[in-house]
């Protein structure tokens, strides 16, 4: 059993995991960059460090700091939360060399899925359905061309060392094509420091679904369904949802199956999400996280498991709570990623909050860390809260959402929520008729 847990983040996720290691009766430890002193999960914890100034390459990032920060306060387990470092191996290797467990997977299995290449392989051998491509790096000009006759234009060009969708470029003909190869080379090279390049067919207009996985490490493992984050700005989630609109029960299952049969064969440790785009009917796999996801909560709504207990759980050797069988899909729940940016321009709005009033009642949860008086600082990314709400059907988890937004007070600073009360009343959304292009299109079209 870890005996005390030091949380390596900030902001909502910081303040989740710390809730998490209170229920669970774990000391836990938070640190901090000297612009996050007043921050929520910094007030309401037992114990905090500071490790350094505002940028994260100083402080969250800072490897040294949080594992001195680790000896000075007896912690023994980090959790990492997302971003940051999550799915960094090398940190979860050092924690490892010092006797303190990483909460989450080997850092074998983080460097498997952490190029995309790889991980695309890996996947296939594993059983997983993924995108029609070329075989591993696509290394010269006649390579690009036969592959792209062979797999059929459109075909998209992208990095293996790629990540937050850029270095990507679609090509719908030979001439785009040689055009494609050599710019994304070009950009990946100067974004990524590494100029590998590989093909897939470019998909239309397909779905974002995401499978969430978790394994014990010793070859057990589950699935807990599926999220649609289909609605995404610049390849940023905005909207997700659980279940999704266009699967039902058994595609849930086949999909699930075939995922967690993939997680036992690679006996995978911990939480896990497997990135899929689909479309006709057809999965495609795009990526694996080895981590826990921001829009975690609206699976831990459908299924009644807390993910992060569970995570606390597997990395003390406690093994899985539950059996596929034991896991009951219920209701659907949404959320809504509360941003600190003008609504239309999505231009960053950081200050102070003058005044925030969180709505409540049945199905709804807010996870989030800010409060009146909060100054939001300008130096890590918007995302300050999140709305989830659940219902029994879609239908009255949409009818929750809408009152649960009207009740939603943040004042002081712009914030994304106007967003939300426009696409909750919106009939595509109502009817769940939405791919991955349908909120950008959307928001081309809408009046100033
Ligand atoms: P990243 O790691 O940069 O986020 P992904 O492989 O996850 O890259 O892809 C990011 C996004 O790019 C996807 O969510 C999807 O919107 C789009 N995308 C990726 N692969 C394809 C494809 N083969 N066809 C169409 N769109 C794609």
């Amino acid at each position: 059993m870890v005996s005390k847990i030091l949380i390596a983040n900030r902001g909502e996720i910081a303040l989740r995991v710390l809730r998490a290691c209170k229920e669970l009766g774990i000391p836990c430890v938070v640190v901090h960059s000297t612009a996050d002193a007043d921050a929520m999960h910094v007030r309401l914890a037992d114990e905090s460090v500071c490790i350094g100034p505002p940028p994260s390459r100083e402080s969250y990032l800072n490897i040294h700091q949080i594992v001195a920060a680790c000896e000075i306060t007896g912690a023994d387990a980090v959790h990492p939360g997302y971003g940051f470092l999550s799915e960094n191996a090398k940190f979860a290797e050092i924690l490892e060399a010092h006797g303190i467990t990483f909460i989450g997977p080997t850092a074998e299995h983080i460097r498997l899925m952490g190029d995309k290449i790889t991980a695309k392989t890996t996947a296939q051998e594993l059983g997983i359905p993924v995108v029609p491509g070329s075989d591993g790096e696509v290394k010269t000009e006649e390579d690009a061309l036969r592959t792209a006759a062979e797999i059929g234009y459109p075909v998209l060009i992208k990095a293996t060392a790629g990540g937050g969708g850029r270095g990507m470029k679609v090509a719908k003909s030979e001439v785009d094509l040689i055009e494609a190869w050599s710019t994304a080379r070009t950009e990946a090279a100067a974004a990524f420091g590494n100029d590998a390049v590989y093909m897939e067919k470019y998909l239309g207009k397909p779905r974002h679904i995401e499978i969430q996985v978790f394994g014990d490490g010793e070859g057990n493992a589950i699935h807990l369904g599926e999220r649609d984050c289909s609605l995404q700005r610049r390849h940023q989630k905005v909207w997700e949802e659980a279940n999704s609109p266009a699967l039902n029960v058994e595609q849930r299952m086949k999909i699930g199956e075939v995922c967690a049969d993939a997680m036992r064969k690679l006996k995978y440790r911990g939480a896990g999400t497997i990135e899929f785009l689909y479309e006709n009917g057809e999965f495609y796999f795009i990526e694996m996280n080895t981590r826990l996801q921001v829009e975690h909560p609206i699976t831990e709504a459908i299924t009644g498991i807390d993910l992060v207990h569970e995570q606390i759980r597997v990395a003390s050797g406690g093994g899985l709570s539950v059996k596929q069988e034991e896991i009951n899909f219920h209701g659907h729940a949404i959320e809504c990623r509360i941003n600190a940016e003008d609504a239309r321009t999505f231009v960053p709005s950081p200050g102070t909050i003058t005044h925030f009033h969180a709505p409540g009642g049945l199905g709804v949860r807010v996870d989030s860390g800010a409060y009146q008086g909060y100054k939001i600082p300008p130096y890590y990314d918007s995302l300050i809260g999140k709305l989830i709400v659940f219902g029994r059907t879609r239908v009255e988890c949409m009818m929750r959402l809408r009152r649960a937004l009207d009740e939603f007070v943040v004042d002081g600073i712009k914030t994304t929520l106007p967003l939300f009360q426009d696409l909750v009343d919106n009939q595509d959304i109502a009817n769940g008729d939405y791919d991955i292009h349908w909120l950008e299109n959307y928001l081309a079209k809408k009046p100033a």
